[in-house]
């Protein structure tokens, strides 16, 4: 199995490079991101639960996002591998999916896309004019989300590297070129 951690901050391209990633190495796309959308579009305890954070640009509680995790990882038991978007984003998050997937031969690489903060406030304000998301409109909410990227989730960088897992990919340059550059590194595990 495959199992990859597609890590970086908000913005810097995880949701359009996992798309292609899937295509080419027939993995399961898990974006806890794209998870707490769906349940707030359709109304759920989960989502009602996670919206009053997900507005504020802070993270959900950890026991909730890894219940979520947990169930869709055990709802898809027959893939090639997992490809985890946005997910962990705090070392006792990461602690659990290494808990979660030891049976499955662990994580094999953390991927991440290195991108300059204020080239992804840039890229967020301009997301927002189209993907409705309100957590990209304001800029004090992009703000403290890269803040909180910073504090909470950077440090999983170090958690993997030491495990000699952890990779960084330049993340500014077409969409192509970034795609040739994780895969060379998706090639080489
Ligand atoms: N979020 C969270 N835990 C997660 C994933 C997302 O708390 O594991 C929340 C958090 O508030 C974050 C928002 O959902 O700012 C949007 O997450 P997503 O991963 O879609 O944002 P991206 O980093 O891709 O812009
Ligand atoms: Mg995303």
């Amino acid at each position: 199995m495959i199992n990859l951690i597609l890590f970086g901050p908000p913005g810097s391209g995880k949701g359009t490079q996992a798309a292609s990633l899937v295509d080419k190495y027939n993995l399961l796309h898990i974006s806890t991101g794209d998870l707490f959308r769906f349940n707030i579009k359709n109304e759920t305890a989960l989502g009602k639960e996670a919206k009053s954070y997900i507005d504020k640009g802070e993270l959900v509680p950890d026991s909730v996002t890894i219940n979520m995790l947990k169930a869709k990882v055990d709802e898809n038991p027959d893939v090639k591998g997992y490809i985890f978007d946005g997910f962990p984003r705090t070392i006792p998050q990461a602690e659990a999916l290494d808990a979660l997937m030891a049976e499955k031969g662990g994580i094999s690489s953390l991927l991440m896309l290195d991108v300059p903060e204020e080239e992804l406030v840039g890229r967020l304000l301009e997301r927002g004019k189209t993907s409705g998301r309100a957590d990209d409109l304001d800029e004090n909410i992009i703000r403290n989300r890269q803040e909180v990227y910073r504090n909470e989730t950077m440090p999983i960088f170090d958690y993997y590297f030491t495990k000699g897992k952890s990779v960084k990919v330049w993340g500014v340059g077409s969409i192509p070129m970034i795609f040739n550059r994780l895969s060379l590194e998706l090639d080489s595990l």
